[in-house]
């Protein structure tokens, strides 16, 4: 995960995290709305009530921003895909669902999600703003938060993937053609023309001498632009993946420890002494689970000589696997699904290798390297 990366906590379990860039937008948005938007309402207001008023409504964009994305994770959910975590950033939020949607029908739902719960903001604020008439603060921070939430809405809907119109169009197109891969290229190819609009609708502002909100236009598109050409890329990366066996890239080189080693002895002869980042724990001949770093990094160094594998690994029943016939690219979605960057391979109930993330990757390189 990204280091410029706050922790806020969690939100019906979900860990809820702000990047750095976003505090640029609370500040830019607090300023524009204590120079432009409440003086504009109100002219007799003392300094520090723009400021304040400012800062609380940029606040309350924010958490309309987490409603959204909350909107997303619990629909997600309901379709049994897990939320690794909801982060904030300078474009609003985004809502890390694991794993591809199971169907069309999930995928409409979750991207509905998100729109419904601002068009309801929207219209929750829009109801109550008569209700603030005479309190002139309320009724402007009132009526703002109805206007935001609608555009919220509305932008969010424009049909270009990843955008979340873009989602639902291509869950349309995957219902009607039952081709996720063709319904992705198309939908983030019309992703791209919304980009390429924004581009220029930027540069059109910007000639008409309103510079800055010509840059942030061109801004949106890029970032538009990089995420539909990334989504068109990791389908050509699933194309190639899926038609490949994990039995290519699998590591049939594993090491076995027994399940009352020390920690210790695993960083002596495995981490440090091989290089393995992760090692399958037997007992009595059976497979018993998995030892990984993240498991190591989860205890202080002064206890690793006391504490034993089996404290900390990761036990057979919870674990996943795949089978050496097991699609490449349904492997890397098992390890996302999980967060984990190794997957032990069985064979009829046997341990037959490890597969790891950095395997596929560099097969993936190798098939590059064919082709071009
Ligand atoms: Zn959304």
């Amino acid at each position: 995960m990204n280091k410029n990366t706050i922790v806020l906590g969690r939100i019906f379990g979900i860990p809820l995290n702000v990047d750095s860039s976003w505090f640029l937008i609370f500040a830019l948005l607090s300023w524009m709305l204590a120079i432009n938007y409440y003086p504009g309402e109100f002219q007799d207001w003392p300094q520090w009530q723009y400021w304040l008023m400012g800062m609380v409504t940029s606040f309350f964009l924010f958490v309309s921003v987490i409603l959204h994305e909350l909107g997303h994770s619990l629909v997600a959910r309901r379709f049994r895909l897990p939320v690794r975590r909801i982060t904030l950033f300078v474009f609003g939020g985004i809502a890390q669902i694991a794993g591809e949607p199971p169907s069309a029908r999930a995928e409409f739902w979750i991207a509905l999600a998100g729109p419904i719960v601002s068009f309801f903001l929207a219209a929750a604020f829009y109801f109550v703003t008569p209700l603030a008439e005479g309190m002139e603060a309320l009724f402007a921070f009132f009526k703002y938060l109805a206007f935001i939430n609608l555009v919220l809405a509305g932008f969010n809907l424009i049909p270009g993937f990843p955008l979340d119109g873009g989602r639902i169009f291509r869950s349309l197109l995957w219902g009607i053609t039952g081709d996720l891969r063709k319904a992705t290229i198309v939908a983030a190819n019309v992703g791209r023309f919304f980009a390429f609009a924004f581009i220029f609708l930027g540069a059109l502002q910007i000639i008409a001498g309103r510079i800055m909100d010509g840059l942030w236009t061109i801004f949106i598109g890029l970032f538009l632009e990089s995420a539909a050409s990334s989504q068109i890329h990791q389908q050509e990366v699933r194309t190639l993946l899926i038609r490949h066996k994990v039995q290519e890239a699998m590591n049939p080189n594993f090491a076995i420890v027994p399940a009352d080693s020390s920690l210790q002895e695993i960083v002596d002869r495995h981490v440090l002494g091989m290089g393995r980042r992760a090692v399958i724990v037997v007992d009595d001949g059976d497979i018993a689970g998995m030892l990984t770093l993240h498991h190591l990094k989860s205890v202080s160094p002064e206890k690793w000589p006391i504490v034993q594998v089996a404290q900390v690994m990761l036990p057979f029943s919870r674990m996943r696997w795949v089978t050496p016939d097991t699609d490449m690219w349904s492997t890397l979605q098992a390890m996302d699904k999980d967060g984990v960057n190794q997957l032990p391979v069985l064979h009829e109930g046997k341990l037959v290798g490890i597969i790891t993330r950095g395997d596929l990757i560099s097969f993936l390189n190798y098939l590059h390297s064919l082709s071009t």
